[in-house]
């Protein structure tokens, strides 16, 4: 793969070259995507929707092609349909609070899953708390797989929602979401799928997968950091109430009463982004050019190959071990404590993530502390998870 477009990879951490592993927490963008921010900025940056000058057209132009990109890279029925955020954890927070405001009533119940990230937890705690709502959880197995023989019992006629994750980024498991959103369906249950770690590692059609929402970051996906993505149904969005206020969203105000502007611009008040949405769009191409198919085959062989060489050391084991992975692995070594060895491996030049991933109950479920937990992209290499496993090795001597 093309290790050479992302830069920030050429360099050494403690005079050792950096192996960056910490891909669920974000990614490394490619050369594409930096001249992308720095273009925009050097010649078109500009207010956009309501100037009549160049740039403003010339921004509003890119910042709405950008759209249709994102339409097509999810395959959406319609660009209105994509709704421009600063990240998976504000798309959810839109989800939970405009449905919430719209749909949800005292004594209705909510279906999140045992295995969300915190962003797919505390909205929904909020409109529970709000509204009088009740939440409740689908659990997972020993191996990090949801209980899809439970889900049918937690619906009841009082269910609104159900929001799962469609890939845990701590035991990265690969759930079966289509499964769910068709019992979810079979029961007239829209379902908000959380794809945060799902983009950047193989192909998203939310058509054929019939999901109603389907919420994730730019960041994740090589593109810039404070952007993101908020997919709904046009049927949802039509009826659902504005998430925030201000200027873009409104179609007249006075003070006696204020009208919304169409979709998608009902959901996007105030000015967005736009340099990031252009740098989104550039890092869509990037993958499409890799092939995305390409990428997920790659990072699968990646992860057969790392879980087999970590699984080489003695007390090590492997949180997470469902059938469908993606590319990431969380481990414990005997009783080293994750931070420890996170420190380590820093310097031995390897970047991995430490502790509870914001999934505090999938910690609880295993009763530890939190896990060390690499993760790959497609400019990681073989040679860097030998040398990584080396690593852990010599860590793990001195930690013992
Ligand atoms: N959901 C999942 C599964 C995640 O892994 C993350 C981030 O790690 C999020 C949501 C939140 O993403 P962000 O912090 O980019 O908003």
């Amino acid at each position: 793969m093309n290790r050479e477009d992302f830069p920030i990879l050429n360099q050494q951490v403690y005079n050792k070259p950096l192996i960056y592993f910490d891909n669920a927490a974000t990614t490394q963008k490619p050369m594409m995507v930096i001249d992308a921010l720095s273009d925009y900025y050097r010649t078109i940056n500009s207010n956009i929707h309501r100037g009549v000058h160049s740039l403003s057209q010339q921004a509003t132009e890119e910042f709405e092609i950008a759209r249709k990109a994102v339409q097509q890279f999810i395959h959406a029925a319609h660009d209105h349909e994509i709704i421009f955020t600063r990240g998976a954890t504000e798309s959810i927070n839109l989800v939970a609070a405009s449905f919430g405001r719209t749909y949800i009533q005292e004594g209705d119940e909510i279906i999140i899953s045992e295995m969300e990230h915190h962003s797919n937890i505390v909205p929904w705690q909020f409109l529970c708390e709000d509204r009088g709502a009740k939440l409740q959880v689908i659990p997972f197995d020993e191996k990090g797989e949801l209980c899809i023989d439970q889900l049918e019992a937690l619906i009841t006629p009082r269910t609104r929602i159900i929001a799962v994750t469609h890939v845990s980024n701590s035991l990265g498991t690969i759930n079966p979401i289509k499964e769910i959103i068709d019992i979810a369906h079979a029961h007239h249950v829209p379902v908000m799928v959380d794809g945060a770690q799902a983009v950047a590692h193989g192909a998203v059609d939310v058509q054929a997968l019939d999901c109603d929402f389907y919420c994730f970051s730019g960041h994740k996906m090589y593109a810039p950091m404070g952007i993101g993505v908020m997919y709904g149904k046009e049927r949802w969005l039509k009826e659902m109430k504005p998430y925030q206020g201000g200027g873009e969203m409104i179609s007249t105000v006075t003070f006696e009463k204020t009208t919304y502007n169409e979709l998608p611009f009902k959901f996007e008040a105030g000015t967005p982004a736009v340099g990031d949405v252009i740098g989104l769009r550039k890092a869509i191409e990037y993958m499409q050019q890799t092939g995305i198919q390409n990428i997920a085959d790659y990072e699968q062989e990646l992860l057969q190959y790392g879980t087999q060489e970590l699984l080489r050391i003695d007390g090590l084991r492997i949180i997470g071990q469902a059938a469908h992975k993606a590319a990431v692995i969380s481990f414990l070594v005997g009783n080293i404590h994750p931070y420890d060895m996170g420190v380590l491996l820093d310097h031995q030049g390897v970047a991995v993530r430490t502790g509870h991933h914001c999934t505090q109950p999938i910690m609880d479920h295993y009763h530890i502390p939190g896990t060390v937990r690499a993760s790959f992209a497609l400019y990681n290499t073989k040679e860097e998870i030998d040398f990584f496993v080396q690593a852990v090795q010599k860590a793990t001597q001195m930690l013992q």
